[in-house]
């Protein structure tokens, strides 16, 4: 059976505590990290305690390193702290998820690493599938498996393996302000002879960002207007959208808003996924993390905008949830 309407539900709502709990300011200025103390947290329940520690072996080890050893230094320095503060708390989850885990969505965001999902949607061990890359795209459909020379992605993959094997009934793109992939992708096509073939990224963010320009171009056009996202393969998942109703948002991050939907599209390309959709097991949403304000907006179907995700929404929201994607779906049959 599905419990995942209940959990994405769920989600939200600790995106609501998050934003209640969290303070923006980390996301405003990075702290310099200090050689001579580093801060104790405790992540259960959310809650993070911060306390100095001093580290006499720790100093010592960081300034004989290398500029590039530091950085490594940093990572092994985590390991330790997770030793001493969360690793208990934490296997004890993975055992308590061992023979029961109960993912509730799969979410395809970016490998920025100011992008920190679990934290602001305050999920635990087994809550969530995780898929990144640059930018939070989904090839479409015919870039793999329809032309002579195959090449599969990682992401369709996940998608099948989520969904398919995994029985999960929700699918979360979330982008986000400020995103290198984003400007660079806006940036070729600002400056198309800058485009350097041998560059993977370049490649990457063309090859599968070239509709989310088309769609911001149309944007741009025609102004704060609807825009239709057509699905072929799977037309009831097809929906409109007015981007950055009252043109607050650069251009980047219009075009970070617009990918995101166009990504609901592209996934809803894979043929294999069009059975979940028209029995309504499968739901997609666009959500989008303001990385400088802390805050964090769902795509709302129902007003065509995004919506940030606090006290004041957070109850229509989860109706609109509720009716879109209700909260008994058909379990799956071959799961
Ligand atoms: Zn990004």
């Amino acid at each position: 059976m599905c419990g995942s309407v209940l959990g994405l539900r769920a989600q939200l709502g600790h995106c609501d505590r998050y934003l209640r709990k969290t303070p923006h300011k980390q996301f405003q200025e990075f702290q310099p990290q200090s050689l001579l103390y580093f801060k104790k947290r405790d992540f259960k329940y959310g809650k993070e305690q911060v306390q100095s520690m001093s580290h006499p072996q720790l100093e010592e080890r960081s300034a004989n390193g290398s500029k590039q050893g530091k950085n490594m230094d940093k990572i092994l320095r985590g390991v330790v702290k997770y030793r001493q503060t969360v690793k208990k708390d934490l296997v004890a989850q993975f055992e308590e998820v061992r023979n029961n885990p109960k993912p509730t969505a799969v979410m395809f965001t970016c490998m920025d690493s100011r992008m920190l999902p679990t934290r602001f949607t305050q999920s635990k061990v087994g809550d969530m599938f995780v898929v990144r890359n640059a930018g939070n795209m989904i090839p479409e459909a015919p870039n793999y498996g329809f032309s002579s020379e195959v090449s599969v992605t990682t992401e369709p993959a996940a998608l099948e393996l989520a969904v398919k094997r995994g029985g999960i009934n929700h699918i979360v793109v979330c982008g986000h302000s400020d995103c290198k992939a984003i400007n660079t992708l806006y940036g070729l096509h600002q400056c198309p002879k800058n485009f350097d073939v041998s560059s993977p990224m370049d490649q990457w963010v063309r090859n599968n960002g070239y509709q989310s320009i088309k769609k911001l171009n149309e944007r741009l056009h025609k102004g704060a207007a609807k825009m239709t996202f057509n699905c072929e393969m799977s037309p009831n998942q097809s929906f409109e959208a007015i981007i950055d109703p009252m043109d607050r948002l650069p251009v980047e991050d219009k075009l970070s808003q617009v990918n995101v939907l166009q990504q609901l599209v592209n996934i809803a390309s894979h043929s294999f996924l069009s059975e979940h959709f028209e029995k309504k097991k499968l739901f997609v949403h666009g959500m989008w993390f303001d990385i400088y304000k802390g805050e964090v907006y769902i795509f709302s179907r129902e007003k065509k905008r995004f919506i940030v995700i606090d006290d004041n929404s957070i109850d229509d929201l989860l109706k609109e949830l509720s009716q879109y994607a209700p909260a008994e779906p058909n379990p799956p049959k071959d799961e």
